[in-house]
């Protein structure tokens, strides 16, 4: 199964496809994650990349179709996988296609952008493995702890109001036209990500898999 988890930043991509990843025993693919890792390690990519991530802009298309493709390379994406957060632009998206990627389905979390900013304000994430959590929806056992690592828990620079508003305003600019790409090629599935628990939209959306 080779899945697109798109939506606004904060959406709970991230969340929803941790947990499809091991329904399905297929790895998420975050570019976020492999950004922050890149950074945290020194990297050429993560040098490039972090002006821009703590702007809240994106991180140039060649920079991301470069990591991404050298990912699905690798062994474990044999059987399928979930890209999360990526393609976020039309060039990404046509990149895929040129690769000869197909998509099996492409599920988009649709959240208002009023709800997106209460939940940045409490979205925290683990600094060591990247497991997100939140202060009312997903607090962990031990406050500002990672439940999976011990790794500590930090409120990302990119998740304050301001900076979420700009990733917004990019999403709706350069993300959103993503949906329209993905539809004309019947691949788009809406799931309403507010609203309920986050379990219940992960059996919406494991529902609209088996479909
Ligand atoms: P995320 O963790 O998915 O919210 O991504 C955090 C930041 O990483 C974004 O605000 C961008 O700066 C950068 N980023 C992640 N994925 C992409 C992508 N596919 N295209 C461009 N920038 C990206």
């Amino acid at each position: 199964m080779k899945l697109i988890f798109l939506g606004p930043p904060g959406a709970g991509k991230g969340t929803q496809a941790a947990v499809v990843s091991k329904t399905l025993g297929i790895p998420a693919i975050s570019t976020g994650d492999m950004l922050r890792a890149a950074i945290k390690e020194g990297t050429e990519v993560g040098l490039k990349a972090k002006s821009f991530m703590d702007a809240g802009n994106l991180v140039p298309d060649e920079v991301i179709i470069g990591i991404v493709k050298a990912r699905l390379q690798k062994p474990d994406c044999s059987k399928g996988f979930i890209l999360d957060g990526v393609p976020r632009t039309l060039a990404q998206a046509q990149a895929l296609e040129d690769e000869g990627l197909v998509f099996d389905k492409v599920i988009s979390l649709e959240v208002s952008d009023e709800a997106i900013v209460e939940r940045m304000s409490g979205r925290r994430v683990c600094s060591a493995c990247g497991e997100p959590y939140h202060t009312v929806s997903k607090p962990p056992k031990a406050e500002g702890v990672c439940d999976s690592c011990g790794g500590e828990l930090v409120h990302r620079a990119d998740d304050k109001a301001e900076t979420v508003r700009f990733r917004l305003e990019i999403y709706h600019t350069e993300t959103e036209p993503l949906k329209r790409f993905y539809q004309e090629r019947g691949l788009l599935h809406e799931v309403s990500g507010t609203g309920r628990t986050i379990e219940e939209t992960t059996q919406a959306v494991l529902r609209t898999l088996e479909e």
